[in-house]
């Protein structure tokens, strides 16, 4: 452990939030989510070494290089199923420090026409991020451009990659009280001191599609994703526009289902979701089933979730590992599989984290989504 305060230190975040509190009543827990993380100047990935051994989590590609160049192989792959178009985007959803990019991009080099033809195109709200990703490809054939919203990359046929870029985006809470739903919201303590949840007055609109109160107790917590859901949205407008594929990786559950999911993380351990904002990672499970009918309701296909575990074994985790074993000293070849047992399995990251893919209709299904 390193410099991590007690959760009693209050980050400048969370003074001026109690402030606006104080002045304008409960925000939301998607507005204190879209602070915590995004704030221009003390928001978490604006101002903090987030990712890395070194950061506060670690994430599958800063783990072993070879998810990125099965996902790179993959890309390449789709791209071919989409009849090779020339120019294409290939765009990144929440890039970190540009790991994943730069072994997509190197895997991809078996097919030189792939690189050639790709736009690379980062969506990343990060100033230190972006130039972390610069530095890492720069060295890489391609010029990258940096989109600040999805709305910035032009319609072109598309290929998208995102990992852990989902369980960043805002979710709100809704909990189940005696006479039905209310939004749970961030409020102060009782003493006015500190940040601490509270219940709003009243019921949430009907058109917010809450579970039926009989099927839950009093006390359950509802999870809901309008940014997540906003996002299908424009990703699938484009795919009805242009030919596309989109891999979606993160954790979460299949179903939708009744759950606290929001958590903080710093130096690799949980930290509670409301002390200091800015200076904790504040994430939420992904609603795969909630994701899956946005993408139905908005006409593109999906694909999956399969677990990640199952989607690597599928492109070929495995010979991958022996190929990469081959000639290393013993001690090498053991750092290998265990950081690819790591990412694949069922114990580690190989269950919890799905993936998902979303795809003009027009295309057929995807490698990795039915068994081979
Ligand atoms: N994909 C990387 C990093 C995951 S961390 C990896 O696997 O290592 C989440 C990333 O998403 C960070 O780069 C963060 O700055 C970015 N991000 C989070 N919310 C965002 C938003 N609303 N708009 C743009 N980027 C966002």
């Amino acid at each position: 452990m390193t410099d991590a305060p007690e959760p009693s230190e209050k980050s400048p975040l969370e003074e001026r939030l109690i402030q606006l509190i104080k002045l304008k009543g409960p925000i939301t827990i998607a507005d204190y989510m879209a602070d915590a993380l995004g704030h221009p100047h003390d928001g978490y990935y604006m101002s903090r070494q987030a990712i890395g051994a070194d950061g506060d989590f670690t994430t599958a590609p800063e783990i072993s290089q070879i998810f990125g160049e099965l996902i790179g192989l993959w890309l390449v792959e789709t791209w071919r199923a989409m009849g090779s178009p020339k120019p294409f985007n290939l765009v990144e959803l929440g890039p970190g420090r540009g790991v994943l990019m730069a072994d997509i991009l190197r895997a991809a080099r078996l097919r030189p026409e792939f690189t050639r033809s790709a736009q690379v195109w980062l969506l990343e709200q990060s100033g230190r991020l972006r130039h972390e990703q610069q530095k890492r490809l720069r060295s890489s054939e391609v010029k990258p451009l940096w989109a600040d919203s999805f709305a910035d990359i032009p319609a072109a046929p598309t290929l998208i990659v995102a990992n852990e870029f989902f369980d960043c985006l805002p979710i709100r809470q809704f909990r189940r009280v005696d006479n039905g739903w209310r939004e749970q919201l961030v409020g102060l303590t009782p003493d006015g001191e500190r940040l601490g949840f509270v219940l709003g007055n009243t019921p949430p609109p009907a058109d917010y599609g809450l579970p039926d109160p009989s099927e839950s107790r009093e006390g359950d917590v509802f999870e809901k994703s309008f940014a997540s859901q906003e996002f299908i949205s424009d990703i699938c407008t484009l795919f009805d526009e242009e030919n596309g594929a989109a891999l979606i990786i993160d954790y979460g559950h299949m179903q939708s289902g009744l759950g606290d999911t929001l958590q903080a993380v710093r130096n690799h351990e949980y930290w509670p979701p409301l002390s200091s904002p800015g200076l904790a990672d504040i994430t939420a499970h992904v609603d795969f089933e909630a994701m899956t009918r946005a993408i139905i309701d908005n006409g593109a296909s999906v694909h999956g979730p399969v677990t990640q575990g199952t989607f690597l074994e599928r492109l070929g985790l495995g010979l991958r590992v022996e190929m990469l074993c081959k000639g290393k000293k013993a001690e090498d070849a053991q750092a290998i599989r265990t950081s690819a047992a790591r990412i694949a399995s069922p114990d580690q990251m190989g269950e919890i984290f799905k993936i998902l893919a979303i795809t003009s209709p027009s295309l057929p299904p995807p490698a990795g989504f039915s068994t081979p």
